[in-house]
């Protein structure tokens, strides 16, 4: 006891001198992405000069335990030249914001306090053009049809744009509404956006969407809109087509729905909406409550299948989709390859959880998408193929129980893969490391290691005196 405490009284005596030779720094700066976020955006498109100006208020509630003085928002349309703003305003008063990468926006706050609100105004237009490939499904315009996706400043974590995979990450919000105005005259059909709460009677220039619970909000505008409506046991399915009829659209949409709620657990949304936009290649998109189809994959069972299990991996659980893509992409594909009952085909040698930046890109166009050795091959199908091992060691049963308690547990939330990696160990008798091993470039680092007991853990047995 008596050497213990004068072993304290030299350790106090060293820090004593450590801490007075430091130089008193100014504090550093505190961010958090832990927040209520609630946004209305008043938006007016001019179809014919492809110009869209909007007023969006964001109110952020401070839900962390620290006092933060900045948040930082993601504008994707700026990597894309097409966005301009005004002055950002924070409760009443002008800021000094600043740029940090191409597409980040960092605003600071007067010292915002656990609990405490803040309201952030800003004035911005978009002039969209046509879009480099990875983008004509985001925001684009090509054929008269207007896209929307990634195209208002969101709350996020700072980063740079990328061409290759996904460059947004987002946060679920209270509320995203928007009430959109066209300077002429359009069908009530032209709009296509989740939670249509109004719109005009037969034609006009008027609608207000309203989604709740969601991590990010688009729509398309396209004039000849065909909408085809179909219910999926309780859902809304609303197809929005102009080259081809809905209906076959809404019939998979419908399909995927209901076979994927059975597989991860109920969809959570009064309504899912499919749009075609006006380019016939790049990619589809998804979003919370809306996907975004290219007009050579409208009706392909993978593609929609694919965008309906996102509604499941990145809408209702996210994750930073450019150091962990396979957390959704992985899901998306082995979950479209099991409502087709069709297997994967992998040819990567690459680990299944490769960042984007395993692949060069430049911040809007190119990367390795499509060969052997490319982003699909190993994030998507070789990760398909890493799934079926995972299933084929839990068995089926065990395998969407313990995903089914993943979406329950997780949803509207944010995820990491070593989450994930240690809830599956969790769930089985299994053993998984051989499989995250062959698979993974770095299976699973902090968490337990075999030896030790995992079953200690298990949610399904009471936890040891
Ligand atoms: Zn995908």
């Amino acid at each position: 006891m008596r050497q213990r405490r004068s072993r304290l009284s030299a350790l106090a005596f060293v820090v004593a001198l450590l801490t007075a030779s430091i130089p008193v720094q100014p504090a550093a700066a505190v961010t958090t992405t832990d927040v209520s976020q609630r946004y209305l955006i008043r938006a007016t498109l001019d179809v014919a000069a492809g110009r869209l100006d909007a007023f969006e208020e964001l109110e952020l509630t401070n839900r962390s335990h620290r006092t933060i003085d900045h948040v930082n928002l993601s504008v994707v349309p700026r990597g894309l030249d097409y966005f301009s703003m005004d002055d950002v305003v924070v409760d009443g008063e002008p800021v000094a914001t600043e740029w940090t990468t191409s597409i980040n926006l960092r605003v600071p706050l007067a010292d915002l306090a656990p609990g405490a609100s803040t309201r952030i105004e800003i004035g911005f237009s978009l002039d969209v053009g046509r879009s480099p490939d990875a983008f004509t499904a985001r925001t684009s315009v090509e054929n008269g049809v207007f896209s929307f996706g990634q195209w208002f400043p969101i709350l996020s974590t700072e980063h740079e744009i990328y061409g290759l995979g996904d460059p947004q990450i987002s946060f679920s919000a209270d509320v995203i509404r928007l009430e959109l105005e066209t300077t002429t005259s359009l069908p009530r059909d032209a709009v296509a956006c989740p939670g249509l709460e109004s719109a005009p009677e037969t034609s006009g220039r008027s609608w207000i969407c309203d989604s709740a619970d969601v991590r990010d909000f688009s729509f398309v505008v396209n004039p000849r809109f065909q909408l085809t409506i179909r219910d999926a046991d309780g859902t809304e399915i609303r197809a929005y087509t102009e080259t081809v009829s809905g209906a076959a659209t809404a019939d998979l949409a419908a399909d995927g729905l209901i076979g994927l709620e059975a597989a991860y657990g109920e969809y959570p949304w009064p309504d899912l909406v499919l749009a075609e936009v006006g380019s016939g290649g790049g990619f589809s998109m998804e979003y919370p409550r809306m996907i975004h189809l290219t007009r050579d994959k409208v009706a392909d069972p993978y593609v929609v299948y694919h965008e309906v299990a996102h509604q499941w991996f990145y809408a209702q659980i996210g994750n930073d989709q450019q150091t962990e893509p396979w957390l959704d992409e992985a899901f998306a594909d082995f979950s479209a390859r099991y409502l087709m009952g069709i297997g994967e085909n992998a040819c990567s040698t690459r680990p299944v959880d490769s960042p984007v930046f395993a692949w060069e890109a430049g911040t809007t166009t190119g990367g390795d998408w499509t060969s052997c050795d490319g982003y699909f091959h190993a994030v998507f199908y070789q990760g398909t193929a890493f799934l079926n091992e995972v299933q084929d060691a839990m068995g089926e049963e065990g395998f969407f129980s313990a995903m089914r308690e993943w979406v329950e547990d997780n949803q509207h939330g944010f995820v990491t893969g070593r989450e994930l990696l240690l809830h599956l160990r969790r769930s089985t008798d299994a053993d998984l490391l051989p499989i995250y091993e062959r698979y993974l470039d770095d299976p699973d680092p902090r968490a337990p290691r075999l030896p030790i007991d995992l079953s200690l853990f298990s949610r399904s047995r009471p936890m040891p005196e």
